[in-house]
């Protein structure tokens, strides 16, 4: 497999640090630069804690792309950043590939347009472990016949945004197959604002954020005398590193911008 040069935006991060391993590891991968705000004019190998990889570190991603010329951005840091980083890996030719979740549908659709417009591959995936596509291809399955459905998704306490982009994606496809149906007893009040969880075209996405938490996420669906309950779990953030690569290697052969892994999964 030719080489693939990659710069990273947020090295540091918690799945920054994992991202670097995997690209350390990885023979085709080379890391050419990286992006963080307070470490620029060093290399990853001068941060304790990061690999050996002596590549440069920006202090921001404008100036990294006019010095170094990777095929890929990723980008693994907050959804204001993650969406600037983006637009101008796009407008400087660079295939971005975005884990940073938070994005709204407007951003997606400005980004499809820009990438469409530059005929360049990008990947925006909100959850890169493979199992949680799995967790999302079955729900999607499951609301065919299934109409009631609650969703709760449980992160760690450091999360920005809520519902997680997992949530919302699985929300996305569900709406796709399933009746439209507002859920629950159409009397029904909330005592305390917030208690019947987020309304997604009626399906209700309840968010949980407690400290020992990574990512998970339960899709309940009800029905006579019957649940079903399809659950995904990540127990640490290696757990999305075969997604990332995944995505690294196909954002190569595309010229638009995908939105999910399970778009790209065969
Ligand atoms: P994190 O540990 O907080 O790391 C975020 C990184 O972004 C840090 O290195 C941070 O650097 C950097 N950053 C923040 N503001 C910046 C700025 N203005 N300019 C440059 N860098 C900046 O978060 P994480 O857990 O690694 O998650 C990163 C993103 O990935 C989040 O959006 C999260 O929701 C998402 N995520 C996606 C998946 C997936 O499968 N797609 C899985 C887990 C997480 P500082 O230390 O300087 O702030």
């Amino acid at each position: 497999m030719n080489e693939i040069k990659i710069v990273i935006a947020g090295p540091r991060g918690r799945m920054g640090k994992e991202a670097l391993h995997l690209i350390h590891t990885t023979p085709h991968f080379s890391l050419v630069g990286a992006v963080d705000r307070i470490n620029g004019g060093k290399l990853i190998s001068d941060i304790e804690g990061l690999p050996a990889l002596d590549a440069p570190i920006y202090e921001d991603l404008e100036t990294c792309l006019q010095q170094v010329k990777p095929d890929v951005l990723l980008d693994l840091t907050t959804p204001e950043i993650g969406r600037k980083h983006t637009k101008l890996a796009l407008e400087y030719g660079v295939r971005p590939v975005v884990g940073t979740t938070g994005f709204s549908a407007q951003d997606l659709t400005e980004l499809q347009d820009l990438a469409e417009q530059k005929e360049l591959g990008a990947i925006i995936a909100p959850n890169f472990a493979i199992g949680a596509v799995l967790m999302m291809k079955f729900s999607q399955m499951a609301a065919k016949y299934f109409q009631d459905v609650e969703i709760i998704e449980l992160h760690h306490n450091q999360k920005l945004d809520a519902p997680s982009g997992t949530g919302i994606k699985t929300a996305e496809m569900i709406a796709e197959v399933r009746e439209k149906k507002q859920q629950g007893h159409p009397d029904e009040k909330e005592h305390i604002t917030g208690a019947r969880g987020a309304d997604f075209e009626g399906i209700r996405l309840h968010s949980v954020r407690l400290p020992g938490l990574i990512a998970h996420q339960e899709v309940l669906f009800g029905g006579d005398g019957q649940t079903l309950t399809i659950r995904h779990d990540s127990y640490n953030r290696e757990s999305f590193m075969s997604g990332v690569q995944l995505a690294i290697e196909t954002v190569m052969k595309i010229d638009l911008l995908v939105y999910g892994l399970e778009n790209i999964m065969e």
